[in-house]
């Protein structure tokens, strides 16, 4: 048997044990991707990836640099496509609808799954205009119904009380952490299903980034959510799944606690441990 052979029914075993129902609580499949291979012209990005995104679970993706933590994010809504000259196999199936069928509208997906970036990227508007902006692009132009949803979703980021009498202003004046909480609230305007963080603290200070650690977990009672993150002990505190990559590779998908406590394999481990990295 070839060593390629071998990988993938290993791969296979893995994917048998990922696909059992939680046992403890029984939560369903948001996302579950089989077999994901994704090429940057003639570079393998990512190598048959299997790994399961529960519901009301934050996901955290770990690795060194250029393992392909952020090129999996963003095959998660499909931005992935805008680099030239990507070409993807495989399936990611969302909510039992593989995403990269031909027929699989992506605006529908964008809809349902937010992304909050490494450096925070208002719009340059006003804070309200901020927030309003993606109800208005769905047509919502009643001001009472966009008042509420302004509130609501900036209440949702923890951020209503620190920016309630100055809706009208630019939030470009806001503090980097506060206008990454800014982001957190426009993406909770449209109502999304999962939201996808790439590395959303590590342009902020420490007492911004606890905040937005705390407020993740409290997101997770009403979304899903996949977190890259570089930052091995902010994994540790906030999620309930980790998956380490390694060279476009999947190494080991586990409980968080497990990963940081008795991971099953070696490569995973001395990565904890900060053996390389
Ligand atoms: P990570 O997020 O873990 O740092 P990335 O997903 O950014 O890793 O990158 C994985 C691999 O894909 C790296 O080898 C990187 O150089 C390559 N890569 C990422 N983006 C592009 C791109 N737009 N064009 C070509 N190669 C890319």
């Amino acid at each position: 048997m070839s060593l390629t052979s071998s990988a993938s029914k290993k791969q296979e075993i893995k994917l048998g044990e990922i696909n059992k129902p939680d046992k403890k609580e029984n939560k369903k499949l948001v996302y579950n991707t089989k077999g994901l291979n994704l090429y940057y012209g003639n570079t393998q990005a990512l190598k048959d990836i299997h790994l399961p995104i529960r519901e009301n679970e934050v996901t955290a993706i770990i690795g060194p640099s250029g393992c392909g933590k952020s090129t999996y994010i963003k095959t998660l809504n499909r931005m992935v496509e805008m680099v030239a000259g990507v070409k993807v196999t495989g399936e990611v199936m969302y909510r039992d609808k593989n995403i990269f069928d031909r027929s699989y509208r992506v605006e529908e997906l964008r809809t349902r799954v937010g992304m909050v970036f490494q450096k925070p990227n208002p719009f340059p508007k006003s804070i309200f205009d901020n927030v309003a902006y993606g109800p208005r692009v769905h047509g919502i132009r009643d001001k009472k119904m966009l008042k509420q949803i302004v509130e609501k979703s900036l209440r949702g980021a923890a951020i209503w009380e620190e920016v309630k009498d100055r809706l009208g202003e630019n939030a470009y004046g806001l503090s980097g952490g506060q206008q990454q909480r800014i982001c957190i609230a426009r993406c909770l305007a449209i109502e999304p299903d999962v939201i996808l963080m790439d590395e959303p603290t590590s342009a902020l200070d420490p007492k911004s980034t606890m905040k937005i650690e705390e407020l993740i977990k409290e997101l997770k009672q009403n979304y899903s959510i996949v977190i890259v993150t570089h930052n091995m002990q902010q994994a540790a505190r906030i999620s309930d799944k980790t998956a380490f990559f390694l060279n476009g590779e999947v190494v080991e998908y586990d409980e968080t606690d497990r990963i940081f406590s008795n991971p099953s394999d070696k490569r995973t481990e001395d990565y904890i441990t900060g053996r390389f990295g």
